[in-house]
């Protein structure tokens, strides 16, 4: 079984129960899985990763994404809209996206998130132009190694029933349930150490019916799979809620089923108290996109209330038409300036934004077998070089990695397999992914 000896590190975090962290130590892989944490480890036959200066954590876990969304960054229209308008301006642009448009924009998407430290990445795909499917992007992340958890998500009132996507992009309900049965049974693997799991995803309750956010919880539950989707994003959201459905955000999604520790919910950031307590006590996820709701305008999202209250938080990119960059270190430090911003300087540490970087996202997409680096976890794995300019003169290796970089991993391990080397991916020929990118811009850009 082939090994890999990850030596002499600066700083081993471990993320552990007792939150260890070991200096001038190693880190043994064995066939994927995590053999050995601790110093002087001896492994003769093992291939040997240098880590001098190197701070490694367990890889980051990214819990929201719209990887097709790397094909519309800066779009001139979206850069300056609020959410809806913001919508508005690119579902006429995403209308003529198909395979290759989804297949090139998620090479790019999980390929800027593997140089961020990231090895377990969720997507939400909601609209399917032109013959697209979910394989599409799963292709693309088994091509590059990242651990993938793809949501099949989904839109059904379009703008002739009083909704926002033009009709073009939205799907019958039906046929929508229809293709959730089909990717859960063809792509699914709930066994421990998988590489792909399959959750569910109507977009958001604006742009689907009640009874399908139903239909779909009752189908996730029989399945055995995930439930997500945005929740509580802004004003106008609450304001949709309240008018559309009487009642706010929280009530609705306890209403239908989407509550509980299946599920996980992106943005969050207008949750009053009573909605925070009860997504703590039902163990819902929230996925936190610090950039996202900075980018459009949506609000501080109440992550030390969140916390405070024993709720599950992580931490999401969002789609790169949000951000517009995909870098989930950087979206770390962002979590914890907003906090701090909100709250004074005492909000929140450098260890535990990583915390929630790491083992909390792990938590929330229900990865007992990730999320830290101890014996018989998986080896997901990020190491990160500190004798760089962005470190120079750090006292504290561990709060230096957030607080002043580096925002690029040196070497990314997922399961083993070696996805970043030197900085660069390992796995696929990025020149060529960007090439394709850029070409497939330009004539959506006509
Ligand atoms: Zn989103």
């Amino acid at each position: 079984m082939s090994e890999i000896l990850i030596r002499n590190a600066q700083t081993i975090v471990t993320m552990d129960a007792s939150r260890r962290e070991i200096t001038a130590a190693d880190v043994l892989i064995r066939g994927g899985v995590i053999a050995a944490v601790g110093q002087d480890l001896h492994a003769p036959q093992a291939e040997v990763v240098d880590a001098q200066g190197c701070v490694v954590t367990p890889g980051l876990v990214n819990t929201h994404h719209h990887l097709y969304q790397s094909l519309t960054r800066a779009v001139p229209g979206g850069q300056d809209a609020l959410l809806f308008g913001w919508l508005k301006t690119l579902y006429p642009i995403w209308a003529r996206f198909g395979p290759e448009e989804m297949f090139v924009s998620a090479q790019i998407g999980l390929a800027e998130l593997a140089l961020s430290g990231c090895t377990l990445t969720s997507d939400h795909l909601y609209l399917y132009p032109n013959g697209a499917r979910l394989e599409d992007t799963i292709h693309a992340a088994a091509d590059l190694g990242l651990r993938f958890h793809p949501t099949r998500g989904a839109m059904s009132i379009g703008q002739s029933a009083g909704g926002l996507p033009p009709d073009s992009l939205v799907e019958r309900e039906p046929a929508i349930l229809e293709d959730m049965i089909r990717v859960v049974d063809a792509f699914h693997d709930p066994s421990e150490g998988s590489i792909c799991r399959v959750g569910l995803a109507p977009c958001s309750p604006f742009s689907v019916s009640r009874d399908l956010m139903r239909e779909t919880a009752l189908l996730a539950r029989d399945k055995g799979v995930m439930l997500h989707t945005h929740l509580a994003e802004n004003d106008e959201d609450i304001a949709y809620s309240l008018a559309q459905f009487g009642c706010r955000p929280g009530q609705y999604a306890e209403d239908l089923g989407w509550t509980g520790a299946d599920v996980w919910h992106a943005h969050c950031v207008k949750l009053n108290s009573s909605e925070i307590a009860l997504f703590a006590r039902s163990f819902t996820g929230i996925s936190h996109c610090p950039c996202s709701n900075c980018r459009l305008g949506s609000g501080i999202a109440p992550v030390r209330a969140m916390r405070d209250a024993g709720a599950k938080v992580a931490l999401g990119v969002d789609g790169s038409a949000s951000n517009d960059a995909g870098n989930l270190i950087a979206e770390a430090r962002m979590a914890l300036l907003l906090q701090r911003v909100d709250r004074g300087a005492n909000a929140m540490s450098a260890r535990e934004i990583l915390e929630i970087a790491t083992l909390g996202g792990a938590q929330v997409l229900g990865r007992g077998d990730v999320g830290s680096l101890e014996v018989g976890k998986r080896a997901d794995i990020a190491v990160w070089d500190m004798r760089g300019i962005e470190a120079a003169g750090a006292w504290d290796p561990v709060a230096a990695l957030i607080l002043c970089g580096p925002t690029r991993v040196r070497d990314l391990f997922v399961e083993g397999r070696q996805v970043v080397r030197d900085g660069h991916i390992a796995t696929i020929d990025l020149s060529r992914a960007i090439e394709r990118q850029r070409a497939l811009a330009l004539r959506l850009a006509i």
